[in-house]
């Protein structure tokens, strides 16, 4: 929402002169104090903000065309008629789907509505109607169907049949055709006719960005945007027009020269450089059983050059699952202990925080390292040693929940804070631990994130890649199944535990719930014991006390339990190596890095493993999509891309710790391309320019103060 909203009475009643874009939308010819309040409501206060509220996507009249003729992953245009209008509810919960069926002379199609753009939106349609739908053509379980197609009463528009037009989000009391002459108006007067150069539309990037990346000045981008040429073709359609993609290419700039100076800025902050000596590193090395993974030696290799250099590091680490990540943890930490700093090791769960414990205590002792654990889990007396020991410096190395960020925890000389499995950790604790005194940061996540995402996501982060498995390792096999399969999946598992393997049977739910029939970890857990009464089953969930879940957890690891049967408590980090078996009842309801990560548990020994899916009989296309995908690839980078491109980046990321700022038209998936040249030309000019000084840059800086707001919030 623009700043010029708030306007004195004076100014509301002052006759404006100039139209320009900071012009209320109220004065524009055709708007009027009531649509100017229901587009303020819309976020939509200005000129300015009127022209930057762009179509989302464009309706190709001239391929109008018959219901016959439709097919699957068209865009389509036509002329029909309504014949039924009804709403249906979703399988057995509450939700609705809304369904507008229409015919013409040639055949009927069905549209329909996951959501109501609003409310009352479908009040609006009535059988024997005449209407045009625009959309594009799917197939849904063998039939054609439009998904969230536009339908638009005919008589609505009084546009020229043959034009591509531009569609905006529904909005209540404003027609579209209304709305497109509200926006025609407003170019008329700031862009066509402006009435004083100033009252112009500014250039925002620098000229040589512009020639460098081929890109339209902005002026004529923003109106080709809302009035697309006559003669058009499909790239509009597709949001590939040179118009759109100069607007793609500000929206990725503009979030890329934020990345590039933030992450400028630290490079330029001072920290302690490390001495190249790694005497601990060589001990901590001469102990392990194997050697380490060429991948692994180039991931600390980075590490260890960041830390020699007299800045902070703020490095990522993306590693699939079993891929080591955690040697490369603890080589980093003894690196720093040697340096004579403290290290603070942090993850998600306390099941983990305990394993990552013992590991490092395992291997670090004969170095004479004290290794500490903090946790949510112990008792007042032990918290307050723990934090004694680390505010004295006795503990060197501490591996610990979320709690090691409490307020009252103290560290001595924290030199360098490992975040384990980061996703579950937001920028926000990043910040915490720095105001704890770490200046140097390593991120490890074992969710692979589409590099696109890397750049956007973690963008201000330098970045490893652990690429490679340790040797060995058997690859997993994967397979769905429908559920009459199960009795002969039970039978295999049974032969897994016969030749002393160990396996995991995991489950969406925890509990009973009477809204929908899945199975659910408790009463399966029963189930299953009658079933396999020769075997030890153990049970593991989220509702349990974590001393309960550790309990489990330790058994299962000792070979004291055979049989785990689980919610996705055990997603992150478990590792036991003799489990070579899961099943995934109702895996259509994981999504796909989820049925990863929980893939992951298995294939971490030597003996060849298995992934059963089972499917529910109401199992989604997208769910056994999503299950093809898992026998296809055990590649983490592979699924994530599959991911993205099936859920979208929003949901991918999960929209409220995304981070990600909202996108008008870009498109994650779609325009990576522009996306690496927005990148590479927002890191050229901050190398150019760091402090964006430079009087072809002014405009830069300022335009940036003001989007950083909107990134950071
Ligand atoms: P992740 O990357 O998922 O955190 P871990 O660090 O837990 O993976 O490692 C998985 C398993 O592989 C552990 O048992 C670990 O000891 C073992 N491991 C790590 N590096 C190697 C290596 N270079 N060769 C053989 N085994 C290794
Ligand atoms: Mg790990």
């Amino acid at each position: 929402m623009s700043k010029a909203n708030k306007v004195g009475l004076g100014q509301l009643r002052q006759k404006v002169e100039i139209v320009n874009i900071d012009t209320q939308v109220q004065y524009l010819k055709g708007v009027g104090p009531k649509l100017g309040e229901a587009l303020r409501k819309r976020g939509v206060s200005t000129v300015g903000d009127l022209l930057s509220w762009f179509p989302r996507a464009y309706e190709d009249r001239r391929a109008a065309r018959s219901i016959s003729t439709l097919e699957p992953g068209q865009i389509v245009s036509f002329l029909a008629r309504i014949v039924q209008v009804r709403s249906l509810n979703l399988g057995r919960s509450h939700r609705k789907i809304y369904e507008v069926v229409v015919a013409d002379g040639s055949g009927r199609v069905s549209c329909k509505y996951f959501r109501v753009p609003y409310k009352g939106y479908f009040e609006r349609f009535q059988p024997h109607q005449e209407v045009r739908v625009s959309g594009k053509a799917q197939l849904y379980r063998g039939r054609l169907e439009l998904h969230h197609p536009d339908i638009v009463l005919v008589g609505e528009n009084e546009e020229q049949e043959d034009e591509l037009i531009p569609l905006y989000t529904e909005t209540e009391g404003l027609r579209p055709g209304k709305l497109r002459r509200i926006i025609g108006a407003a170019i008329d007067k700031v862009i066509l006719h402006p009435e004083k150069p100033e009252s112009q539309i500014d250039e925002t990037l620098p000229q040589w960005i512009l020639q460098k990346y081929n890109l339209i000045p902005r002026k004529e981008a923003l109106k080709l945007i809302h009035q697309p040429p006559p003669h058009s073709g499909n790239e509009y359609i597709e949001f590939k027009a040179p118009a759109q993609k100069r607007i793609i290419f500000e929206e990725f700039f503009w979030l890329e020269l934020h990345l590039a100076s933030v992450r400028a800025g630290v490079k330029q902050e001072a920290a302690p450089a490390f001495s190249k000596k790694q005497s601990y590193v060589d001990r901590l090395l001469s102990q392990l059983p194997f050697q380490l993974t060429g991948a692994q030696q180039r991931a600390f290799f980075d590490i260890a050059s960041d830390l020699q250099r007299p800045h902070p590091m703020h490095r990522l680490v993306q590693g699939d699952v079993g891929s080591g990540k955690t040697m490369v943890a603890l080589m980093s930490a003894v690196y720093a202990v040697e340096n004579g700093y403290q290290v603070a090791l942090m993850v998600p769960t306390e099941i983990l925080a305990e394993q990552h414990f013992k590991n490092a205590q395992k291997f670090l002792k004969s170095l004479g390292i004290k290794v500490g654990l903090l946790t949510g889990q112990l008792k007042l007396s032990e918290h307050r040693q723990v934090c004694e020991q680390l505010a004295s410096g006795e503990i060197q190395i501490c591996v610990g929940t979320h709690a090691l960020i409490q307020k009252e925890v103290d560290f001595k000389n924290l030199g360098l804070v490992i975040v384990d499995e980061q996703h579950r950790f937001g920028v926000a604790q990043r910040q915490e631990l720095k105001a704890k005194g770490a200046s140097h940061f390593l991120v490890m996540t074992a969710t692979p994130i589409p590099r696109t995402l890397a750049m956007t996501v973690y963008g201000d982060l330098d970045v490893s890649i652990i690429d490679e498995l340790p040797p060995g390792r058997q690859p997993i096999l994967t397979r769905k199944a429908f559920e009459n399969k199960r009795p002969k999946v039970m039978a295999f598992v049974r032969d897994q535990l016969k030749a002393g393997r160990q396996a995991y049977v995991v489950y969406p739910l925890v509990e009973e719930s009477d809204k929908m029939d899945l199975k659910n970890a408790v009463t399966e857990y029963e189930n299953l014991q009658a079933e396999f009464p020769e075997y030890r089953l153990g049970l593991l969930h989220g509702k349990m006390k974590p001393a309960e879940k550790e309990a489990v957890m330790r058994e299962f690891r000792d070979g004291n339990i055979d049989m785990l049967v689980a919610t996705t408590v055990i997603e992150v980090g478990v590792d036991v190596p003799n489990a070579n078996i899961m099943v995934i009842e109702h895996a259509e309801r994981f999504g796909l890095s989820q049925l990863h990560q929980l893939r992951g548990r298995v294939g971490r020994g030597q003996h060849k493993s298995y992934c059963v899916l089972l499917l529910g009989y109401a199992v989604s296309e997208d769910g056994t999509k999503r299950a093809e995908i898992m026998e296809q690839s055990t590649d983490g980078f592979k699924i994530a891309e599959a991911d993205l491109e099936m859920r979208g980046p929003g949901e991918f990321l999960g929209t409220r710790q995304s981070g990600l700022p909202g996108f008008k038209m870009a498109n994650l998936v779609r325009d990576v391309k522009i996306l690496q040249d927005a990148r590479q030309a927002a890191f050229a000019l901050i190398q150019k320019d760091p402090q964006l000084t430079q009087p072809e840059h002014e405009k830069v800086r300022q335009d940036l103060e003001l989007t950083r707001t909107a990134i950071i919030g």
